[in-house]
């Protein structure tokens, strides 16, 4: 069994274990750094990237994250993309782990929040796409995969290597298919380790 951690310092951290459980993984809120120790993957959840990280470094966990994102699979979803990203529009970034730029908030004020379908690479059906408040991947580096756009060409999906990144919330609709596609990547690590 893979022993899923998912950031519990802020945001719907406990709707990602939920899934996980679901799928047949053993989910771990991880709010010390020891318990990075025995995980085969890490969830970064949405939230409020700045909360995020500020209680991160408060906990003394904010290197420690770097450290296993650098090396282990982890999945950012919305604040959690803001968090793995090199670059992010206007301020410093925060992790810098994953050659992406994003630009927080993308959608304005008027559409915080929408839903959408979205076609992804690799899923036969498109997935209903929660976007709440969200970023928007501006640019992806030579070695990351583009993984799903919107239909105005905006990237919302990507992968590098061990490190995912959505804009959206998969874990606020039932469709499973996007964390047993992280638990794939999480496969193939343990793997080759
Ligand atoms: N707007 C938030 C941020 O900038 C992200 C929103 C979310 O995770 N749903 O961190």
């Amino acid at each position: 069994m893979l022993n899923i951690g998912v950031l519990a310092l802020q945001g719907d951290f406990a709707e990602h274990a939920a899934m996980l459980r679901q799928i047949g993984a053993n989910p771990i809120e991880v709010r010390k750094a020891e318990q990075l120790a025995d995980l085969h993957g890490l969830i970064i959840p949405g939230g409020e990237s700045t909360t995020i990280s500020r209680v991160a470094r408060a906990s003394g966990l904010y290197e420690p994250l770097r450290e296993f994102a650098a090396r282990k699979p982890t999945w950012g979803t919305c604040a959690g993309a803001i968090l793995l990203a090199k670059r992010v529009t206007g301020q410093e970034a925060h992790l810098g782990v994953m050659d992406i730029a994003v630009t927080r908030n993308a959608f304005g004020r008027q559409i915080d929040s929408f839903s959408t379908e979205l076609l992804v690479e690799g899923f036969e059906r498109p997935l209903r796409a929660v976007f709440i408040r969200a970023p928007i991947i501006e640019s992806v580096g030579a070695g990351v995969r583009v993984l799903a756009r919107l239909p105005d060409g905006r990237i919302v999906a990507a992968q590098q290597g061990h490190l995912l990144a959505t804009a959206f919330h998969p874990e606020l609709t039932p469709d499973t298919r996007l964390h047993t596609y992280f638990l794939d990547i999480c496969h193939q690590q343990r793997v080759m380790a």
